[in-house]
């Protein structure tokens, strides 16, 4: 396939590299990052979308990617496909998928879980909102660029999946980190403490198979000092975008609330930026109650 690839960060380079590899002509598009491997570089983003099957986006947010979208959608070619891997706000990809659709498009809100390493390794999941057509064409991409791709409905259906999934994954990190530092103060062993949990009814992936522990379970961001991984600046974002989408429609979540000024405090106050979101821990160990 011919691919135009707009953000070629530390998610887009990757993929679109992966996309190369796999032996498709792609034409890459950013305002700063270098080209990947095998890219070939466009002189705009109009000018990567022009004339190819399908457009991919790796953006920071739902601002840039309604004014790359607006520049790109009439670039391309009637019944060529707009996908955006972005972690976005669900209007935004609403809005997007609209205007794509009204141009002739197919469109697809389709965001990544797997961070980085599952962006290089070609392991991401994608859940994917947008018509039945448009998702099967893409598939093929899917599938170089992920291990799992999940069709989960219409427009803005991918984000919505996305953000409820990273809201319970950021108030399970919390409660994890939490309960660490409650065993700690009662003087219960954190290796028991994993032995217990992770074999019984609190057991979480976050416990499982990303113990904030430091030495405890598979090895996890917390035994390098907790470099991330994924950055808690990055959870704050998702944690954001769950609580504009539960206003916007009326939800009521405490505990996604709850997370959100948590982690707001720990990136903007507590020196949290720039660490893995398992560095609650830590955070916890020095504190005392309120
Ligand atoms: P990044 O900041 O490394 O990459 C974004 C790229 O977009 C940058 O290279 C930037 O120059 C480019 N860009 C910005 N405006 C542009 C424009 N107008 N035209 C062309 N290029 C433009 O971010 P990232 O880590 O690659 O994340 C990208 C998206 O993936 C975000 O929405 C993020 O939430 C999501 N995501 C990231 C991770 C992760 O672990 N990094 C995991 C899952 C999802």
């Amino acid at each position: 396939m011919k691919i135009g690839f707009i953000g070629l960060g530390n998610m887009g380079g990757p993929m679109a590299a992966n996309l190369a590899a796999a032996g498709h002509q792609v034409l890459g598009f950013d305002l700063t990052a270098p080209m990947p491997k095998g890219v070939t570089k466009a002189a705009s983003a109009a000018s990567a979308a022009n004339g190819v099957e399908v457009v991919i986006t790796m953006l920071p947010n739902g601002a840039i990617l309604r004014s790359v979208a607006a520049e790109v959608i009439p670039a391309m070619a009637r019944g060529a496909v707009l996908c955006d891997c972005s972690t976005v706000d669900v209007e935004s990809a609403r809005a997007v998928a609209d205007q794509a659709k009204a141009a002739g498009l197919g469109a697809l809100d389709a965001p990544v879980s797997g961070g980085v390493g599952g962006a290089t390794a070609g392991t991401l999941t994608f859940m994917v909102g947008g018509g039945d057509a448009a998702f099967a064409y893409t598939r093929p991409l899917f599938d170089i660029m992920g291990q799992k791709a999940v069709h989960c409905g219409a427009a803005g259906a991918g984000q919505s999946a996305k953000i409820c999934n990273n809201m319970i994954l950021g108030v399970t990190m919390i409660v994890t980190c939490e309960a660490f530092a409650l065993a700690d103060k009662l003087g219960l062993d954190r290796q028991k403490m994993f032995d217990v949990v992770s074999t019984s009814s609190g057991y979480s992936w976050v416990m499982n198979a990303y113990c904030p522990a430091p030495g405890v379970g598979p090895k996890s961001p917390a035994d390098n000092d907790y470099a991330p991984g994924f950055a808690a600046e990055l959870m704050l974002k998702d944690l954001r975008l769950s609580q504009q989408a539960a206003e916007a429609v009326d939800a009521d979540t405490p505990m996604g609330q709850a997370a959100t000024a948590l982690y707001t405090r720990f990136v903007e106050e507590e020196g949290g930026k720039g660490r893995d979101f398992s560095a609650m821990l830590p955070r916890f160990e020095n504190r005392h109650r309120d």
